[in-house]
């Protein structure tokens, strides 16, 4: 037996190990079966290239876990180590690797989630043991090694009688760790760490029916048997080439991430690239719903099918974090912060490839089969809208297959809606005016007017749009967004044609004197439009520019302040209207009024603005006059 120090500047390297990776202990599992896996594929290389003479076979990693006598195995069938590459790899290699870990990290223990996605190695078994124990058998004509370190430097190491090449790894858990003797908690950390890993994991046996044999009996049992319990998929299907699957395993692998998630994703966007950097994945687009926030977090990051985390923020760009699905790159550095993580040039390369892959793909889903798009159009419009606003590049892309729907569910692109309207509606100032709605119901006698004149409407209803219609009347020439109830229709859209007043200047100072009366003020600014005799005689618009403000707002950035103003709307009143000219003509003041405040009432009512006791009083009111 020999016995030895392992030489290491840090007085006792394993509690400051502990401390350092509090909140991260699981991460042993990861690293051990990360190990055992590198050690199989070693051997697979070294059998591939004659290097060793030995019979591959069909190795598996095993991880057993003894309750009662308080220790975990991991056992591979890999290369293994001879006693001079135990003294190498774990005790110098490891060792060195584990020190210079700490001393890298030392300063960084706030930055969370950053040191755990960094491997620590072989050494985070410390985290979690009192002893840790390694026979381990050569795939060379050696004997095999037992070495034991108890968490100080010392270490002995002594040769075993393992005789089946391999490693396996024996730790005795520490008293501060026994949750990790569960069954179940490590069934979670293999799900979560080693899912897709390309060696098979086992843990455990399971139960399987074997079928029938062909002339079995009618009453004839099927015959159970034990088998092992294998608890990842080898070869998950992002590490296998686009052209060998089909919609059908894109749909299964989807399922196979998300077994929570019952609805099926609409699309999937392939990755494969391995220069200038090395990137595979599969990226989905879910039904989207329009509320933003809680549809992040679900794109899981994987290096060599190791999960590190699904938190891809700085990796994705902000749009696409919205998406589901697996990136899996040996090049993204996770020992840096977030911060790092975005200035640094490979990370920008990555991001700027995924964005143009997924543009590419919705291009192609548009050209191909664009009925299919527009009905997909409404579940994916978020984060497009949100890609145009964030990305530059994208927004340019998008222009191709960014669509423009209108109320009666046609769908345009800008181009094709540009041809569409700009004959009728230009204004007078040679400006184009985009007229959209935002609820086909709450709107709809406005919209109505605005297809009496021929116009077309859009529907624009996702929660960012008024961002994204910002940004189109600054990148577009003379180019402006108006809500249907922002204004009249004729001012809306201003031509050169002036109006014919009914009214003379005289019965319009008397008119505009009795609704002042009656209107409040504080609510309503008063606005006398000559317009045609069959238009309403009441109309309340809201001025887009401050609606929009406020909208904006609400959803991020707009104007500071514009959150707490008051809602403020206008009263348009047709003075070319019969009924404005009866209430001109009623000869006592109170008639006068009551048609005033009914008018209002009805206005205020296609606007849904009329609610509670205003309401009450107004269907009273409406009895009372048809008795
Ligand atoms: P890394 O995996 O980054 O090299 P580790 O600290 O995890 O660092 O492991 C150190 C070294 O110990 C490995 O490079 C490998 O040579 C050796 N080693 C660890 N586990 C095994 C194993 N199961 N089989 C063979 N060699 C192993
Ligand atoms: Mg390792």
């Amino acid at each position: 037996m020999t016995k030895g120090t392992i030489n290491v500047s840090v007085e006792n390297i394993f509690p400051l190990i502990k401390k350092f990776l509090y909140s991260d202990h699981e991460i042993f599992l990861r690293e051990l079966v990360s190990n055992a896996t590198d050690a199989t594929l070693k051997l697979k290389h070294l059998t591939n290239i004659g290097e060793a003479k030995v019979e591959y076979g069909s190795p598996k990693i095993e991880i057993k876990v003894d309750k009662d006598n308080k220790k975990i195995h991991v056992i591979d069938q890999g290369l293994g180590m001879t006693t001079e590459e135990v003294q190498k790899y774990i005790n110098e290699v490891a060792f060195s690797g584990a020190e210079e870990f700490i001393d890298k990290y030392k300063d960084k223990v706030d930055d969370p989630g950053i040191i755990g996605h960094f491997g620590l190695g072989f050494y985070s078994a410390f985290m979690v043991a009192e002893k840790v124990e390694i026979i381990t058998k050569s795939y060379k004509d050696e004997p095999a090694a037992h070495w034991i370190c108890d968490g100080s430097p010392n270490f002995t190491i002594e040769p075993s009688d393992k005789t089946e090449r391999g490693t396996e790894i024996i730790l005795h858990i520490a008293e501060d760790s026994t949750e990790f003797l569960e069954d179940s908690r490590i069934r979670t950390l293999l799900l979560k760490y080693n899912k897709f890993m390309p060696i098979p994991i086992k843990f455990g046996t399971k139960e399987e029916t074997l079928p029938l044999p062909e002339d079995a009996k009618k009453d004839a049992k099927p015959e159970k048997v034990r088998v092992d319990n294998i608890i990842n998929n080898p070869n998950p299907a992002w590490t296998k080439q686009p052209t060998d699957l089909k919609d059908e395993d894109y749909k299964s692998f989807y399922r196979e991430l998300y077994p929570m998630q019952f609805e099926e994703p609409l699309f999937n966007i392939h990755l494969n690239v391995d220069y200038p950097f090395n990137l595979t994945g599969i990226l989905y687009f879910p039904k989207m719903t329009n509320d933003l926030n809680i549809q992040k977090d679900k794109i899981q990051l994987y290096q060599n099918q190791v999960f590190v985390t699904d938190n891809v923020e700085g990796i994705v760009p902000e749009f696409l974090t919205m998406l589901r699905g697996v990136i899996d790159s040996p090049d993204i550095p996770l020992n840096v912060s977030r911060s790092y993580l975005q200035a640094d040039s490979s990370v920008k390369k990555i991001a700027s490839y995924i964005t143009r892959k997924v543009a590419d793909k919705l291009k192609s889903l548009f050209t191909e089969n664009r009925e299919d798009f527009e009905k997909k159009w409404n579940d994916i419009k978020v984060v497009i809208e949100y890609g145009m606003l964030s990305e530059e590049k994208f927004f340019e892309k998008a222009e191709a297959f960014a669509l423009y729907p209108t109320v009666d569910g046609s769908y345009f692109t800008y181009e094709e809606l540009f041809n569409k309207i700009k004959a009728k509606q230009t204004d007078k100032d040679d400006k184009l005016v985009i007229l959209y709605a935002s609820n086909t119901d709450a709107q709809h006698s406005y919209i109505e007017a605005a297809k009496d004149k021929g116009y077309e409407v859009l529907l624009l209803d996702s929660p960012i749009v008024s961002h994204l219609m910002q940004k189109l009347e600054t990148s577009k020439e003379n180019v402006s967004f108006a809500r249907v109830d922002a204004d009249h229709i004729d001012n809306l859209i201003k031509k050169d044609d002036t109006k014919i007043s009914k009214l003379s200047d005289e019965e319009k100072a008397t008119l505009d004197e009795l609704l002042k009366e009656t209107i409040p003020s504080e609510k309503f600014m008063v606005q006398l439009e000559p317009m045609d005799s069959n238009a309403a005689p009441f109309i309340i618009t809201q001025p887009e520019f401050m609606r929009r403000m406020k909208e904006m707002q609400a959803t991020g950035s707009g104007m500071f302040g514009m959150g707490n103003m008051p809602e403020m709307y206008n009263l348009v009143v047709n003075t070319n209207s019969a009924l404005v000219g009866e209430i001109l003509n009623t000869k006592t003041k109170k008639k006068q009024e009551r048609l005033i405040s009914q008018s209002l009432d009805l206005a205020r009512l296609s606007q849904g603005l009329l609610k509670g006791k205003e309401l009450s009083d107004f269907i009273k009111r409406s009895y009372e006059m048809i008795k």
